[in-house]
């Protein structure tokens, strides 16, 4: 059975929908099927993975429960990954949805006949940059919480806010609901502020915080605008090798089997890439 996981975070710019696609990607290409959601009206994750939008092709029909979400799915020009993209429609969901009964359990009623046949190892949910209806609905669907979090010196205190979301969506149908990982992005190994957030973090959330950090390079805001991961748009970039460790720390926390991933898949330390932890660009 799939493991469900939330990419979340109400802040926006944090890295949600990086780590959503290359993380998506790094597992895909682990031999791992994924399905990444889309539930993002703005749809940054459906255009940086090549998918053109597509009138009616989004969650929002099955959300509504006039659709079958797995009518919904595509598969992308990258093997084991498959995606249901976003559309502005999406939008009307905050609106439309708290018109019916049950409406924080749409994502979760839509996403359960494919959890039990499609195969997939990890559903990666893309969350919009807020905690309104999608974003619930995705908390109430999950197995577990990612949350990106930017170096910066604000970090922390946008978790407060996940952390009671997560506490209130237990108490409301989801008492399994994980606070999987924290995940700091755009990390910058040459400035203070950069490694003071990350002890501070670590601190308050110990083995919470994924030993995985992702490093800030250009690569990896450039790759989207060319439709593609950043490990095929630059595979030798640290941030590639970043999220193939993260890939590989993510399984281990899911109890996934790690013997079942393919024997030829190298993964890199993201230092030992460019040589030193500190390297920002390459590739
Ligand atoms: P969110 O989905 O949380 O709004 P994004 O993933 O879209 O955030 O990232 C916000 C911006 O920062 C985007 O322009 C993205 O390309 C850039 N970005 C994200 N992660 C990194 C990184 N590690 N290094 C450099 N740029 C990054
Ligand atoms: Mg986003």
């Amino acid at each position: 059975m799939g493991h469900i996981i939330a990419v979340a975070n109400q802040k926006g710019g944090v890295g949600k929908t990086t780590t959503s696609i290359n993380l998506a990607a790094a597992l895909a290409a682990q031999g791992r099927p994924v399905l990444l959601v889309d539930i993002d009206p703005q749809g940054n994750a459906t255009s940086g993975l090549g998918g053109a939008k597509l009138e009616g092709g989004s969650a929002y029909g099955a959300l509504l429960g006039e659709e079958l979400l797995a009518d919904k799915v595509r598969a992308t020009d990258f093997s084991n990954l498959y995606i249901i993209p976003s559309e502005v429609d999406l939008c009307g969901a905050e609106i439309e949805l708290p018109q019916g009964a049950d409406f924080l359990m749409r994502l979760r009623l839509a996403l359960e006949p494919l959890r039990e046949a499609d195969g997939y190892d990890v559903v990666l949910v893309d969350c919009p940059p807020s905690t309104g209806i999608l974003t619930l609905n995705a908390f109430v669907a999950a197995d577990a919480v990612l949350v990106p979090l930017q170096c910066e010196y604000y970090a922390l205190e946008g978790m407060t806010m996940i952390q009671g979301l997560v506490q209130k969506v237990r108490g409301a149908g989801n008492p399994e609901l994980e606070l999987l990982g924290i995940l700091m992005t755009m990390f910058d190994g040459r400035t203070r502020l950069s490694q003071q957030v990350l002890e501070e973090v670590r601190e308050h959330f110990g083995e919470r915080v994924f030993d995985t950090t992702i490093p800030r390079t250009t690569r990896l805001a450039e790759a989207p605008s060319h439709g593609k991961p950043v490990r095929e748009y630059a595979p030798h970039n640290s941030g590639a090798a970043a999220y193939d460790v993260l890939a590989v720390e993510l399984v281990r926390r899911l109890g996934l089997d790690v013997e079942t991933a393919p024997e030829d898949v190298v993964v890199h330390q993201p230092g030992a890439v460019d040589g030193s932890p500190l390297a920002q660009e390459g590739g």
